[in-house]
């Protein structure tokens, strides 16, 4: 018997604010962007924050960046959203469990964490941290042994990826090779009948625009209630709609089982990306509330619980294809069986061409050529922070 060779330890744990817009922020946009106009929200109820999700403060947090740094030298780092509230909660919190610590110990850090949390935490802001700090350690792992996350994670289970496009314009994105095309929806309920029929005309007009293969989507970003999304989906029933997406807000297990029942045969109800930690998704998964469930791996708590997400909708059967986040989605995906494609999000203003998702903020970082991917072998995560993006460290601890 050998005993265990002991990895570096981590020396430091930071956290950064960026003042730009972009990054890890991906809704913080200039005016014009297609993800800041005219999307049904839960806001717009009120007429004054109707128009756009930042009149409500929906880039509010900006962007975090999280720094894991061995004393061998080597850094690891991931980007999430949080800014500094989260900052605060990664600096004068979670940095006491996790520095002096052997790098590779990613179990009993992500649950330290958590347990350590819970007078306050559970999901949200709380779980934005602990998922830049684990993503971090993740990347951090794959430079110390010299190998991409995915193959720290089992290896690849297909050569590439292949994508769907999120945007205004699935249009666009079908003739760069995108499987399909998801929408936001424009108009909420508070806005009547005439909302509902310009909600189903315009995916209407959009399958006109797209060949019969190409599947489409509606993103509703917890906007409705079951009523009008059962109206909804029975509207849109014989479009080609492949899932209804986010329909409610997150809590209403209740109402998400209900809409699942109630949907037109083929369209599949899809929810999960402000949803956090297994025992969220176990609500999901056992009520009966999603057939796609769509943790994001910044928000939901990191690469650590998203394995153990991801093998509870397994064993239901449900397929797992994580909200956004670029290269700490992809990574995951292109090792798991269920999670047959990803989403790339189009962050161009008119989603008319291929973007990073998180530029400016990262450095390499890949997207699909003719809607497929191959990730590189680099280390980690592949990615590098760009050093014309300034940093801002507002706690040291
Ligand atoms: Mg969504």
């Amino acid at each position: 018997m050998t005993l265990r060779t002991h990895p570096p330890r981590i020396r430091h744990l930071r956290a950064y604010t960026v003042d730009a817009p972009g990054g890890g922020d991906y809704h913080d946009q200039p005016t014009g962007h297609w993800i800041d106009d005219q999307i049904a929200t839960p806001m717009a109820v009120y007429p004054e924050y109707r128009a756009s999700r930042q009149s409500f403060g929906l880039n509010v947090l900006g962007s975090l960046v999280v720094e894991a740094e061995a004393d061998d030298g080597t850094v690891g780092f991931a980007v999430t959203t949080g800014g500094e509230p989260a900052a605060w909660i990664v600096e004068r919190h979670l940095a006491r469990f996790v520095e002096s610590v052997p790098a590779t110990d990613l179990e009993r850090l992500w649950d330290q964490m958590f347990r350590a949390t819970l007078f306050y935490g559970r999901k949200g802001l709380v779980l934005n941290a602990i998922s830049g700090v684990d993503l971090a350690l993740w990347d951090l792992m794959g430079k110390l042994r010299g190998q991409p996350v995915y193959e720290l994670l089992g290896g690849p289970v297909r050569d590439e990826q292949v994508f769907y496009a999120t945007s205004a314009r699935p249009d666009l994105a079908e003739g760069m090779g995108f499987i399909g095309g998801k929408m936001p929806l424009q108009h909420a309920p508070v806005e009547g009948e005439a909302g509902l029929r310009a909600n189903i005309e315009q995916m209407r007009t959009m399958r006109e625009r797209v060949g019969d293969d190409f599947f489409l989507a509606y993103d509703c970003w917890m906007s409705l209630d079951v009523p009008y999304a059962l109206r909804l989906a029975h509207g849109l029933d014989g479009l080609g709609v492949r899932w209804v997406e986010e329909a409610l807000p997150p809590d209403d297990y209740w109402g998400y089982a209900e809409l699942r029942r109630g949907l037109p045969p083929g369209m599949l109800c899809t929810t999960g990306e402000h949803e956090a930690g297994r025992l969220g998704f176990r609500m999901l998964l056992e009520m009966g509330c999603a057939d796609i469930i769509q943790p994001d791996v910044g928000w939901c708590g990191g690469l650590t619980e998203l394995m153990k997400i991801s093998a509870l909708a397994d064993a239901h059967g449900k397929l797992v294809v994580p909200h956004g986040s670029s290269v700490y989605s992809y990574h995951f995906v292109i090792t798991r069986h269920n999670s047959p494609f990803a989403e790339f999000l189009m962050m161009a203003p008119d989603a008319d061409a291929v973007v990073p998702m998180f530029s400016p903020l990262l450095l390499d970082e890949p997207v699909p050529e003719n809607g497929r991917l191959t990730l590189p072998d680099t280390p980690g995560f592949g990615v590098r922070l760009n050093p014309e993006c300034a940093l801002r460290r507002p706690f040291a601890h």
